[in-house]
């Protein structure tokens, strides 16, 4: 008997992978997740419903959420991450011998046991001693915090359950306060392409510039995110208009390089409409 996960993009579109096997399937007060064995993508963790990453493809989103902004800045030194439990974009800020701090805070403490558990090379950072995990609500932690940091990741499931407010102007504005003056925000951005991940992108995209000076999208090609064609919001405190590397590349990537930090900040005509 053949097994088959599909992940619904639109009412009559998606994608479907044949499975080997479920190696997990849990629930926590958050979110329900399945770890499956595929013959396509190798291991994949899904999140109530919606592909997280996978074993073949996560690289080139975690690189990107990643290298884009910390070769934009001068000198990261202290990063925070919001969401991104399972430990890629960690494991690709640590490569950076500026950064002397990674911070994580996750909501749900079972994404991380998970990664640990089924995905060695994706939470391979968790055991660098400059890595420090909190595991609680991202908007609560953003309100309270008493640091500043250099570079803030939003690394996050889509706009729905405990991720909504990831998505509104309150926490993008307490994110600029706990940027130093030079600091760059990077936030999960959708696609711009079907009609909910469309408005997704819209709307974070429009919150953002009513609280940061300089803010573009830029897009990354992810084979198992809905369309392909994902993007990443950038926002700079200081308004500087810099879309391209300020530093020079010192270890190895697969997917990031000089070439596609400069080109991934081009828009086609369709997504320059949308954000008129
Ligand atoms: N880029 C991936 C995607 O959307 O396909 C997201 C990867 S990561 C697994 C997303 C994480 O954000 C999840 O583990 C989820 O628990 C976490 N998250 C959601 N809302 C959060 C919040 N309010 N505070 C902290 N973490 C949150």
């Amino acid at each position: 008997m053949e097994l088959w996960f599909t992940e619904k993009y639109s009412p009559n579109s998606g994608i479907t992978i044949k499975v080997k096997q479920e190696l997990a399937h849990v629930k926590s007060k958050y979110q329900e997740m399945s770890v499956i064995d595929t013959y396509e993508f190798g291991k994949i963790m899904v999140l109530d419903g919606f592909i997280m990453f996978t074993d073949k493809d996560e690289f080139i989103y975690h690189e990107m959420i990643t290298h884009v902004p910390l070769f934009s800045h001068e000198n990261p030194e202290n990063v925070l991450l919001i969401g991104g439990g399972d430990g890629g974009a960690v494991r690709e800020v640590l490569k950076h011998n500026s950064v002397r701090s990674v911070e994580l805070v996750e909501i749900d403490k079972m994404v991380v046991d998970a990664s640990k558990e089924f995905f060695p090379q994706v939470s391979v950072g968790f055991s660098d001693k400059r890595f420090k995990l909190h595991i609680e609500d991202g908007i609560k932690f953003v309100k309270e915090s008493k640091d500043k940091y250099d570079v803030v990741i939003v690394d996050s499931t889509d706009p729905i359950g405990p991720a909504v407010g990831l998505y509104q102007r309150d926490f993008y504005k307490n994110i600029y306060d706990i940027l130093n003056d030079d600091g760059i925000l990077v936030v999960q951005g959708e696609s711009p392409y079907y009609t909910d991940t469309k408005k997704a992108f819209v709307n974070l995209n429009r919150e953002l510039k009513a609280v940061f000076p300089f803010t573009r999208p830029y897009f990354a090609f992810i084979p198992t995110y809905p369309s392909g064609m994902w993007s990443l919001a950038y926002a700079r405190k200081d308004g500087k208009e810099i879309k391209g590397p300020i530093r020079k590349k010192d270890f190895d990537t697969k997917y990031y390089n000089e070439e596609i930090h400069k080109a991934s900040f081009a828009h086609p005509e369709f997504v320059k409409e949308l954000l008129k």
